[in-house]
């Protein structure tokens, strides 16, 4: 298999993957969305709150806010030594928010959550999470532990992650007089003209949508679009909890254990 890292920066990483097929594609892209863990408000207790939004609104809305994990320090719950329904100081971190209006209408952001470990605190300080009015307080203790997924959204470590089959364009040898049709109907602007010819500008922008295949003019079509059985086009954008390349590692890490988990399995089944 060959690996390229095409694109990369601080939320989202782009690799160009050869020589793998679509079922591992498929495991790993599911795994990401709904098996790696990552860190997210759980429960809230109430102590103060005069805003006109409820109680569950309100806790609804921190859960929602992503938050910076660390995989190294924290475990799952059910995976802690601790085996409290309280948690303890491996698997659960605690936040609090002390927010109150004194003149007029403000709003109450992320930022000023106050976490008891600096290293775990919201990916943003600009998420709002409500208006308070004039008098009205919010005063709050909320616990964030790690989580996956496939049990509530608000622990999905991406906001995408989607691969497509790595395209094959054969663009016409001959000038094109007069006909820039597949140019110009290309959503993603692969192709540009020069010197009446064809030309591609950029490969893996095209999604194999057949538009410019449809839109020539010629028959049979004077411009080729496939795709390769074997190589696809992996995008994967996180929401900021943890770095995109560190979600497909522990992505692969995780379908590792799984197989490693059904081996045994079946070796106790076939005894
Ligand atoms: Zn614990």
């Amino acid at each position: 298999m060959k690996i390229e890292v095409l694109e990369k920066d601080e939320t989202n990483i782009r690799l160009s993957i050869k020589d793998a097929d679509v079922t591992l594609m498929n495991a790993l892209r599911r795994i990401a969305l709904a098996e790696v863990p990552s860190m997210a408000i759980d429960e809230v207790v109430m102590i103060e709150n005069s805003s006109i939004l409820q109680d569950e609104m309100i806790a609804h809305r921190l859960g929602l806010t992503p938050l910076k994990t660390d995989l190294d320090t924290y475990n799952l719950p059910e995976e802690c030594e601790c085996q409290s329904e309280f948690g303890c100081n491996l698997c659960r971190v605690t936040f609090t928010l002390d927010a109150e209006s004194t003149e007029g209408t403000r709003a109450v952001y992320s930022g000023e959550l106050v976490s008891e470990n600096p290293n775990i605190s919201p990916v943003s300080d600009k998420v709002p999470i409500l208006k308070l009015a004039k008098g009205q307080k919010l005063k709050l203790e909320a616990y964030a532990r790690l989580g996956k997924g496939k049990n509530h959204a608000k622990w999905q470590p991406v906001s995408l992650c989607a691969y497509k089959y790595y395209p094959k364009i054969e663009v016409p040898i001959k000038e094109c007089k007069d006909c820039t049709k597949c140019v110009d109907i290309c959503p993603k602007k692969v192709y540009t003209m020069k010197e009446n010819k064809v030309e591609i500008r950029d490969l893996l922008a095209c999604n194999l949508c057949m538009d410019c295949v449809e839109a020539c003019p010629t028959k049979p079509p004077a411009i080729k679009v496939e795709w390769e059985k074997n190589a696809f086009i992996m995008n994967i954008e996180s929401t900021g909890v943890l770095p995109p390349e560190r979600i497909i590692q522990e992505a692969t890490k995780i379908l590792d254990k799984q197989l490693k988990e059904f081996e045994e399995q079946l070796k106790v089944e076939t005894k």
